[in-house]
């Protein structure tokens, strides 16, 4: 029956515990986490252009 811990949240990127409203610690764990996402979007972008490249390339090799 300890309530010792109060609500909290750890930062996503270094795992400080942080308020439970708030979700990064600072400002600059905030930045690198937008970085982050942003990377990942990216990635996300790169790999749908790979997959439609390699069907457009089946569809015209299959009239070959
Ligand atoms: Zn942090």
């Amino acid at each position: 029956m300890t309530e010792k811990i109060l609500q909290h949240k750890h930062c996503s990127i270094c795992g400080k515990a942080v308020p439970a409203e708030e979700t990064f610690c600072s400002d600059e764990c905030k930045e690198k986490w937008d970085a982050m996402v942003k990377k990942r979007k990216m990635m996300m972008y790169i790999m749908y252009g790979m997959i439609v490249v390699f069907i457009v390339l089946i569809l015209f090799s299959g009239r070959l």
